[in-house]
């Protein structure tokens, strides 16, 4: 098995399906997250209209190919805009997160899909579903913000 950086171990079978997102500990709430990497592309928000259009524009700590962030512990330091995302606050981040986000999924009352590291027993399975950004990012540092716009993507999904 591909060794994951998110702890999985422990925890009740299915437990996302019987617990509230806001019934989970602090351990359920970590484990969600499949390690797509798709929260941390820069978005485009249309002030007007609301639209979020993805980028495939990396946040500077993003690695492309882990997917991980390189500083999670410590990334505030270096990214002070980077959403803490918890139980309490997921209803105002919902929208603009991907649309195979473990979090928006049962945020909107949806199952995981099988490719998610909690059914699957492996990060892996995430990269083979080609859900993840994997090898697509370009790097914030080389790609000036006026430019983003040409930079929108679909997500893979
Ligand atoms: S989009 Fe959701 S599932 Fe993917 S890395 Fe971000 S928080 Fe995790
Ligand atoms: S600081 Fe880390 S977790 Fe936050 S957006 Fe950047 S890469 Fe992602």
């Amino acid at each position: 098995m591909t060794s994951d950086p998110i702890d999985r171990a422990g925890l009740a079978p299915r437990f996302w399906e019987r617990k509230p997102l806001r019934k989970m500990n602090q351990h359920e709430w970590e484990a969600l997250c499949d390690g797509c990497g798709k929260c941390c592309l820069n978005k485009l928000e249309d002030e007007d209209t609301g639209e979020v259009a993805l980028t495939c524009v990396a946040c500077r700590l993003l690695d492309d190919e882990t997917c991980r962030c390189t500083q999670y512990d410590i990334r505030h330091q270096f990214v002070p805009e980077c959403i803490v995302m918890t139980p309490d606050n997921i209803d105002d981040h919902a929208y603009w997160l991907p649309q195979t986000c473990a979090y928006r999924l049962l945020w909107q009352g949806k199952p995981l899909y099988d490719w998610h590291p909690l059914l699957s027993g492996t990060p892996a399975s995430v990269h083979q579903a080609g859900v993840s950004v994997q090898g697509r990012t370009v790097s914030e540092f080389e790609t000036p913000m006026e430019e983003w716009e040409d930079y929108i993507i679909e997500e893979p999904n």
